[in-house]
């Protein structure tokens, strides 16, 4: 049961998060200064329904979780975890890989409660496209999943109740993803600006991961037309140079006589990443991805394959959010 609920899982839930349409630091800090108005504003704003899932021990800290009828209803931080991280992660990752998700989902969480968010009024939707990925645990059970795992996850999230990730005081943007394929990358390189704890590292031991390296084939023409491009004659004569980012990613890549951004060439093909490589093959043109997901900021199956070697939650994240600190909040 447990493999066939990681499949569906892993196929449903491990895709990316992108950030709070990545703010400039200096209005991300003006921002946390006003954090007591924003409070005191939300919870004027929103109903308070009762809480569909039983509450959590622990943190009375709240969030704001937008429901598909786009109504957003307060409720308690941990809760809410519980969801996410049942949504985000395998529930077969490693307890510390876990608890390093539930850190980073909490500090998403918890920077769109006071920052606004991405929909402005400080929640948090379903959508992993978007926000976090979220299954309440009645779904979670229904869809297969066990009591067992409910629990164990619990468990995780709440070891880590109130536990938020800073960096010069102010929360950060936890952006997290499925996949590096050995390698993270620059924040830069991908959303066009820089964040000192969001930098290219080393992701070693995700071999294992259903999308560390993936081979797409394009016929010539299905693939000039995704570009908007008119080429003919022999496809590899369309490509011309390309620069790579420090994470291993695509940076700008000349095809016919058009420049791209990796992250345009991501988006119009259809790519897992922006780290790929492509090769005229027998008249046919293949691209070969690493990874899945944006790869910045922590990746899920590097923090499993850190927790399986020793690594506790702390050094997992300060080792993908470098020079951030872990604090405590309370509400
Ligand atoms: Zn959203």
């Amino acid at each position: 049961m447990k493999g066939v609920m990681r499949d569906v899982l892993i196929a449903l839930v491990l895709g990316t998060v992108l950030p709070s349409t990545v703010m400039n630091v200096g209005k991300v800090l003006a921002e946390q200064g006003k954090a007591g108005d924003r409070v005191a504003e939300t919870e004027q704003t929103v109903s308070q329904e009762p809480e569909t899932s039983a509450p959590t021990q622990g943190s009375e800290l709240q969030m704001l979780l937008q429901q598909e009828d786009g109504q957003a209803v307060a409720m308690g931080m941990d809760a809410y975890l519980l969801g996410a991280v049942l949504a985000e992660m395998p529930a077969d990752f490693e307890g510390e890989a876990l608890k390093a998700q539930a850190v980073a989902a909490r500090t998403f969480a918890r920077r769109a409660y006071v920052t606004g968010g991405k929909h402005g009024d400080g929640a948090v939707c379903t959508n992993y496209a978007c926000c976090q990925a979220y299954i309440a645990p009645e779904d979670y059970l229904q869809r297969g999943g066990t009591q067992e795992d409910v629990d164990w996850v619990r468990s995780c999230v709440e070891a880590t109740s109130d536990l938020v990730l800073t960096y010069e005081g102010a929360l950060i943007e936890a952006t997290y993803f499925s996949c590096s394929g050995g390698r993270t990358e620059d924040a830069e390189a991908v959303w066009g600006t820089e964040y000192p704890y969001l930098q290219a590292v080393d992701s070693p031991g995700e071999e294992n991961a259903a999308h560390y390296r993936d081979t797409v084939w394009f016929m010539p023409e299905f693939f000039a037309g995704l570009l908007g491009l008119e080429l003919t004659g022999n496809p590899e004569e369309w490509f011309g140079e390309t620069e790579y980012t420090d994470g291993g990613g695509v940076d700008t890549m000349t095809i016919g006589d058009t420049l791209f951004r990796g992250t345009e060439l991501r988006r119009l093909l259809g790519l897992r990443s922006t780290a790929f490589r492509v090769d005229a093959v027998n008249g046919e043109i293949r691209i070969t991805t690493q990874g899945f997901g944006h790869r910045v900021g922590m990746s899920q199956y590097g923090a499993d394959a850190m927790a399986a070697t020793g690594a506790d939650y702390t050094q997992i994240l300060q080792y993908y959010y470098p020079g951030t600190r872990l604090e405590r909040v309370e509400e």
